[in-house]
């Protein structure tokens, strides 16, 4: 028999029959697994997919639902049931339709927008079927936001914990992931931020979900940000690689955003430093985009600088000198922009201290630290840190020196 079937399988014959019988898919997809991220205005669905799938998407009221459908999908043996509702989502449905499908409904909380996509396999993950819930547009536009009274601001300073959702980030060899360590971190730096007068942290993100790069920084400007931390704690390929690197954007990528910036402007009302580049010409926004942008490179160094130095007061750092790259996460072009790595969590004895919430602390008190000397020794005009340098105000010493400089 089971040569038999062999010598069928694959045949017309057995095609010809498959296609036949409509609820029987030739090619049929496993769901292996169903994933929801929460973040406080999106939610997202993903699911795990054995190979391409056609879907279709539908958003309906009475009450609000997502109805998706996904061709030939069965949900595989060994996967969990729906999962729970999280965000957005109240509930997880299944079922499998005659018509082959397998049938996905997601009861929601409130109305919302929802797209779809489908993601080709990358390195971490097969394919997968992507379900951005969001609340009504909004998210594009950048939220200005009036946070003091014009004679004394607050200094900005927005920190951002790398990865988080699916995207784990680098995993350690004792299953330690990037993700939850620099949330930590990130969490740890903006208490002591907000613990400062004149300063005031916002986090990019403050829970276990996926913000987009381009969404970090739109946050950031959102904000008016002064100052932009990346938090990260990547792996290299050899493990006996240790210590804290600090980076900013480099001239090429400095030089590539703004092509991009310049090509998009007109459907983009982004101020650069104040003046919006929407009804200058070619030659003058690209003069004024050059100026921010050079402004902003050269702050970045001066302050990574600062925060380096103050790294390598913890522990090890890998290089003495503030390293250039092309992340995309820097390419704010009127906010200074660094990026920590705080350690190599390939490294083991580096991923058990970045699991001690005591080390976490130092690590944020010293990138604090960094951040609290270059506004110090650099006051932007109109601030409550300016008057405080100046002496206008009592000042604040904090331990580990550097305050007064
Ligand atoms: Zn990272």
């Amino acid at each position: 028999m089971g040569a038999f079937f062999r010598k069928i399988a694959g045949s017309a014959l057995l095609s010809a029959l498959l296609s036949a019988v409509p609820w029987v898919p030739a090619h049929a997809v496993d769901v292996r697994a169903i994933r929801l991220w929460a973040s406080p205005d999106s939610t997202r669905v993903v699911l795990d997919l054995s190979g391409s799938a056609q879907h279709s998407l539908q958003v309906l009221k009475n009450p609000d639902r997502v109805v998706l459908d996904v061709a030939g999908a069965h949900l595989a043996s060994g996967a969990r049931a729906a999962p729970a509702g999280t965000g957005m989502v109240k509930q997880v449905r299944m079922a499998r339709r005659p018509t082959g499908e397998m049938r996905i409904v997601l009861d929601l909380v409130r109305p919302i927008q929802a797209k779809s996509f489908l993601a080709a396999p990358n390195d971490r993950y097969g394919y997968r079927l992507v379900i951005d819930l969001g609340l009504a547009s909004g998210v594009e536009t950048p939220v200005k936001v009036e946070h003091a009274p014009p004679d004394a601001r607050d200094l900005i300073i927005a920190i951002d914990a790398g990865h988080g959702g699916e995207d784990p980030g680098a995993i350690g060899m004792h299953g330690t992931r990037e993700k939850d360590v620099v949330l930590a971190i990130a969490r740890e730096l903006a208490l002591k931020v907000n613990a400062e007068p004149g300063m005031k942290a916002v986090l990019t993100r403050n829970g276990d979900y996926f913000v987009p790069l381009r969404d970090r920084m739109r946050r950031a400007r959102g904000q008016q940000a002064d100052l932009f931390v990346s938090i990260h704690a990547d792996s290299i390929r050899d493990r006996r690689v240790d210590g804290s690197s600090v980076y900013i954007l480099s001239q090429r990528g400095a030089t590539d955003e703004a092509s991009r910036w310049l090509a998009e402007r007109e459907n983009a009302s982004d101020l650069i430093g104040g003046v919006s580049l929407d009804d200058k010409d070619n030659v003058l926004a690209s003069v004024l985009l050059d100026l921010s942008q050079s402004a902003s490179l050269s702050a970045s160094q001066v302050a990574a600088e600062r925060v380096l130095r103050q790294l390598n007061r913890v522990g090890e750092i890998r290089k003495p000198q503030v390293q250039q790259a092309r992340f995309m996460v820097l390419k704010s072009p009127d906010i200074p922009s660094m990026l920590v790595e705080t350690a190599y969590i390939s490294n083991p004895q580096e991923e058990l201290r970045l699991r001690s919430q005591p080390h976490q602390a130092k690590l944020a008190a010293a990138i604090h630290q960094g951040v609290h000397d270059y506004f110090y020794a650099n006051p932007p005009a109109g601030t409550r840190v300016a008057q405080l340098a100046s002496g206008a105000a009592p000042r604040l010493t904090l331990a580990g020196g550097g305050a007064g400089e």
